[in-house]
């Protein structure tokens, strides 16, 4: 092994993951979204090999792997057609978060439902007036004697449906300065005055965005994770797993694209040869072939810095990693519809979804253009332009 090739270990658990995927199929995955399905049998499986929860402590039920491994997993799937975007947000966000702040008692109690796949936890910070301001953010909790009360309102949350529990990130008055300070939150989404409605989407998905209603839900003093007062930091401990997490599925789905683009390019023939043999078609799958394999390196630089402690570097390389694979993704579907000519957009081929499906990854879980404002002020010192 180089400094720039995965260990064998990763490499067979991508094998591994990839095979069994494999099992399930593309065509599997978009039956299930159109009639609107579960890919519960998919998570299970992984849960059950002990995929799910690789990342997290293995005295809670989890593999005791890193960033890279839950990374290589949510590649893998999304590489196979079947991507799985609670994997970004249960094991990977709410997963990471609780394992270094959570208690022992939380730990024992959330965890390995996480990791087998039959306690998966949903993650909600954004809100329609705050948006990708989350200093905005009007979710708030009061104390009331033992409990607490939360109240307020989210939006574009994944898999609230799937989910037993929401980390949701709402806000609490500090007693000491009476300023208003991130507190973090484990919510039943059974609770009573907890209320959540699909949003309809343009993804061809079986995972679906949630509006969800938070009126007056009482819960208890130990539903807060970590300490009351250090909730931001808490916060970023999640926030370069999101990126490493996104990234992959980013990369994962452009290497689908691109696969099906060059298997159709090697039989499709109009004039002489196939159409694989004009380079108006071969360049840009070539040029997609760099991309996606730039943005797979940068990602597995990441994912090493972080699983090494290095917060502050893994920060710049997930968030480029995040932006590079984002890119790559939109790029290569869009390719890939165009090397299918008509067939492109026809839901048989099921490219044209691709389009959609890799877009979001310009958008969430961070903004290219909030990416790009990092870069511009951590990595270039250029001024803090909002
Ligand atoms: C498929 C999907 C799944 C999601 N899942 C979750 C989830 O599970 N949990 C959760 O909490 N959230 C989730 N989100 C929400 C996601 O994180 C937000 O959509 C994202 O952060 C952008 O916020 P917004 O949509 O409000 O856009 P806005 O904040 O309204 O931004 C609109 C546009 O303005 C740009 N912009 C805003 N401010 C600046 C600035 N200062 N400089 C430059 N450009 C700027 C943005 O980049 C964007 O292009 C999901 C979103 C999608 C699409």
């Amino acid at each position: 092994m180089t400094s720039f090739t995965e260990s064998e270990e990763r490499q067979a658990l991508r094998r591994e993951v990839s095979r069994l995927a494999g099992t399930f199929g593309r065509e599997w995955f978009v039956e299930k979204a159109r009639a609107g399905e579960k890919t519960t049998d998919l998570w299970l499986a992984i849960g059950k090999l002990g995929y799910l929860g690789i990342n997290i402590p293995e005295e809670y039920g989890g593999g005791g792997g890193g960033i890279g491994d839950i990374a290589a997993v949510c590649e893998e799937l999304a590489a196979q057609g079947c991507p799985l975007l609670l994997m970004v947000v249960s094991p990977a966000i709410c997963g990471t978060i609780i394992s270094r702040y959570g208690t022992d008692e939380q730990k024992q109690r959330w965890l390995p439902g996480i990791c087998d796949g039959t306690g998966t936890m949903a993650f909600a910070i954004t809100e329609p007036d705050a948006g990708t301001n989350t200093h905005n953010i009007t979710t708030t909790a009061r104390r009331d004697g033992d409990e607490w009360v939360l109240t307020g309102r989210k939006i574009y949350i994944s898999g609230v449906d799937e989910a037993d529990n929401i980390l949701v990130v709402a806000r609490a008055e500090d007693a000491r300065t009476g300023k208003l300070k991130p507190v973090l939150f484990v919510v039943p989404t059974d609770a009573a005055g907890l209320e959540y409605r699909p949003i309809p989407m343009e993804i061809v998905s079986p995972e679906l965005q949630f509006q969800v209603f938070i009126d007056e839900v009482r819960l208890p003093d130990d539903a807060v994770v970590g300490d009351e007062d250090g909730g931001l930091v808490q916060l970023f401990a999640g926030l370069n797993p999101e990126r490493i997490m996104a990234a992959s599925f980013s990369t994962g789905l452009a290497r689908f694209a691109l696969d099906r683009a060059a298997a159709y390019a090697k039989e499709r023939t109009v004039f002489q040869g196939p159409i694989g043999s004009h380079q108006a078609i071969a360049h840009p799958l070539a040029q997609s072939k760099i991309e996606i394999e730039m943005a797979r390196l940068m990602t597995q630089k990441a994912a090493a810095l972080y699983d090494a402690g290095d917060d502050m570097g893994a920060g710049e390389a997930a968030n480029m990693a995040k932006y590079a694979a984002a890119e790559a993704a939109c790029d290569a579907a869009d390719r890939a519809v165009q090397t299918h000519g008509g067939n492109g957009i026809t839901q048989e081929y099921g490219m044209a979804g691709l389009l959609v499906a890799t877009r979001a990854g310009r958008i969430a879980p961070v903004s290219r253009e909030m990416i790009l404002n990092f870069v511009a002020m951590h990595s270039l010192g250029l001024p803090k332009s909002y």
